[in-house]
């Protein structure tokens, strides 16, 4: 999939205009790829639609060219499919405890997954109760057992001879006895959807007061999760989802498509076996995911859509004339970031990423410890007042103490950052071809 939107991607950004023919097409490659990644055909289809009415009735503008305008478009769209923002788990306002029912097929992941919510709960200063539904699973009550004491949490059972309505009735009373305001149902799955499960967990809900049904879903199996939630909500009705076993090789279509069938937010993502593994829900995270993971983001970035041109243009006027400061300084290096480091930049600059040839190779610039380094820098620049900022011969050794002190780091290393940032000044005074008139007259750092 990533390849084959690559290549759609790239053919738009090679292109200089786009006319509505170029668009369908381009749609056309995307619907494809959607499908192979696994995502409802009806979300698919209107999908499609969304995007294609928002790039043909939109002018390109802000300084994109059109493929830039797709690429945007399809993002964002597919952002706003997953609900556009992170939802968390409604707690119930004016109750003692809130309860939660865990649904979901066998396996799915819901005896993990509650005693890995029980852990989050846990870290927010409450008290919960994990109890034990599962009364067919063997070892199911063990399994529960062990994980809510790894995670530290009371686990409630009554062995498997009890029915799972009167164990959460029970629980209940248990959880308002002992003081636990959240209280977690880990109920029994089947291997498909069945009658006796959904009339098992009917039976719960009458039971007890059920606050949030959470739907726990396996990534791995595809379509068919987006089906099982479907169903699920359509039975016994759900608040939430979460999708486990997202740590695996699938792109994750059918996150896309379960916001879209049930209307229910995916809460939080599984991301392994591990206790800690559970990941609150980013839907701009998950879409490029299901586009091929960050690069779609990249290119969007490295397009420009995330910079800004005036600012861009302002600075190239400014270092044009030599009056680089070290507000253009901290600017360059945040848009730095978006285009992926220093030696993205650098490769994206005429006569220095290809000609770099004859010159060193650049060292290590994108490792750990430079990420480290520059957030250091930009400490130390947060630390300099205004005036400093916007006239950097005024820093003197005393300045540099105060600096120092306030960014928290060695004298040494303000001293270093100083030099760079002249080095850096002294470059962009004998590169002015850089700056604007280059090439296509639009790099910007
Ligand atoms: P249940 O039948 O729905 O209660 O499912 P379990 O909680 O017993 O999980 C079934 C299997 O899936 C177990 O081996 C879990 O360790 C595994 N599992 C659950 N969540 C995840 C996850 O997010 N990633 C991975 N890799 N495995 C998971
Ligand atoms: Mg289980």
């Amino acid at each position: 999939l990533t390849e084959k939107l690559q290549n759609v991607f790239k053919n738009l950004r090679s292109k200089g205009r786009l006319t509505e023919e170029d668009v369908k097409a381009a749609l056309k490659e995307v619907k494809m790829a959607l499908l192979e990644a696994d995502v409802n055909f009806k979300v698919v289809k209107g999908f499609i639609k969304d995007v294609q009415e928002r790039a043909i009735g939109q002018d390109v503008m802000n300084g994109l060219n059109p493929g830039q305008m797709v690429i945007k478009i399809v993002n964002e769209e597919l952002v706003s499919l997953m609900g556009a923002e992170t939802t968390e788990i409604q707690l119930q306002p004016g109750s003692a405890a809130t309860v939660i029912m865990m649904a979901g097929l066998q396996g799915a992941g819901k005896t993990t997954t509650t005693a890995k919510l029980a852990g989050k709960f846990k870290l927010k200063g409450k008290k919960p109760l994990l109890v034990a539904c599962d009364v067919y699973r063997p070892a199911a009550i063990k399994q529960l057992q062990i994980n809510g004491e790894k995670q530290g949490v009371e686990v409630f059972s009554m062995g498997d001879k009890v029915k799972p309505a009167d164990i959460a009735r029970a629980a209940m009373e248990h959880g308002a006895k002992n003081g636990n305001n959240i209280i977690i149902l880990d109920t029994a799955g089947r291997l498909h959807i069945d009658e006796d499960m959904m009339t098992e967990l009917q039976e719960i809900k009458e039971a007890v007061t059920v606050h949030q049904t959470i739907l726990v879903v396996d990534a791995m199996t595809g379509q068919d999760a987006v089906n099982v939630a479907g169903s699920f909500h359509e039975k016994i009705g759900i608040d939430g989802v979460i999708v486990t076993k997202l740590d695996g090789d699938t792109r994750g279509g059918a996150a896309l498509s379960i916001k879209a069938v049930t209307g229910r937010p995916i809460l939080y993502v599984g991301m392994g076996e591990k206790l800690s593994d559970l990941e609150q829900f980013y839907p701009d995270r998950m879409a490029s995911r299901i586009l091929g993971m960050g690069d779609v983001l990249t290119l969007i970035e490295k397009a420009g859509a995330e910079l800004d041109e005036e600012k861009a243009r302002k600075m190239t006027e400014k270092m044009k004339k030599a009056q680089f400061d070290y507000e253009d300084y901290l600017e360059s290096m945040s848009q730095m970031k978006k285009m992926g480091g220093l030696s993205g930049v650098m490769n994206m600059m005429p006569g220095l990423g290809g000609g770099m040839g004859g010159r060193k190779k650049m060292p290590d610039l994108d490792s750990e410890e430079n990420e480290k380094r520059m957030a250091r820098m930009e400490a130390m620049i947060y630390s300099m007042t205004p005036e400093e900022r916007r006239n950097p011969d005024l820093l003197n050794l005393p300045r540099k103490h105060r600096i120092a002190k306030g960014a928290g780091v060695d004298i040494s290393e303000v001293n270093r950052m100083v030099k760079q940032f002249n080095e850096t000044r002294k470059l962009m005074k004998k590169l002015p071809g850089l700056m604007g008139g280059g090439k296509k007259g639009r790099f910007r750092l």
